[in-house]
């Protein structure tokens, strides 16, 4: 499905792409609101699907190269791409939710990880700095700038906690396809890769393990999880590249305000 070369998109289609992924936002802060001990993995997903599908839109993830869910729900070791199914969330459990949306023929496509019950403070820190890792990296996608320097961002800051940054998964372009060009990897050297302009639209997405990077897929064909079994977490973001400042497309608003209500 990706593209051979980028898609630049014109405003209009920025606006329906927004709108793509703002509606992820919205969807994982309903599953946020019954992501609790003792809910099953199906259960969040059966969720997601029918708020999607209410809202006009269908599930982005379902059906792509036959993954059967809507929400990838990759727990603990599990990097991303778990399948929904029996699997029931304990306390402790470290989740991370992947979400795509499609709608007006464009994609959205945003991450976020989850913290249940209690969690150790290793962990708990795990999850906060890959996501200002995203935010690092977000600041550099600007007219101007390089791929590499994206990546960059989430490498330098991640690894001087001593965090794994997976090689074997990147971000990528996003628009009427999925994924589109450019691939835009975790890692890199500033000042390499394509340069980013106007109309490019990035799906940024930092997948960062505890402990060692390396990877493996589970026999069902989808699940990816750390060899070393340390827990890992994943944030993703929309943007569009801009002058001065990228422009979020995605949106955590929505479930940071059910996660506040739910302290
Ligand atoms: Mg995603
Ligand atoms: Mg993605």
């Amino acid at each position: 499905m990706s593209k051979d070369s980028i898609q630049y998109k014109t405003e209009a289609e920025i606006e329906l792409l927004r709108e793509s992924s703002l509606l992820v936002g919205k969807t994982l802060a309903e599953v946020a609101k019954i992501l609790k001990p003792g809910v099953s993995t199906r259960a969040l997903d059966e969720l997601a699907e029918s708020f999607i599908r209410d809202n006009g839109a269908i599930p982005g993830f379902k059906g792509y190269g036959g993954f059967p869910g809507t929400l990838c729900i990759s727990i603990n070791d599990e990097v991303v791409h778990g399948i929904p199914g029996e699997r029931i969330v304990k306390d402790g459990d470290v989740v991370s939710i992947d979400c795509g949306t499609y709608k007006n023929g464009f994609y959205g496509d945003s991450a976020y990880t989850f913290a249940i019950g209690n969690v150790s403070d290793d962990i708990k820190l795990l999850l906060q700095r890959t996501k200002e890792s995203l935010y690092f990296a977000i600041e550099q996608a600007v007219v101007g700038r390089r791929v590499g320097d994206i990546g960059y961002a989430v490498q330098n800051y991640c690894e001087s906690y001593g965090y794994g940054i997976v090689r074997d998964l990147v971000g990528h372009g996003l628009g009427r396809n999925l994924h589109e060009k450019p691939e835009v990897p975790n890692f890199g050297r500033r000042g390499t890769g394509a340069k980013l302009k106007e109309g490019m639209v990035l799906a940024i997405e930092p997948m960062v393990t505890l402990g060692d990077y390396n990877i493996k897929q589970d026999t069902d064909g989808w699940t990816i999880r750390t060899i070393d079994g340390l827990p890992t977490a994943h944030f993703e973001h929309d943007i569009a590249i801009r002058k001065g400042k990228a422009d979020v497309l995605s949106t955590f608003n929505y479930i940071e305000e059910v996660l506040k209500k739910q302290q």
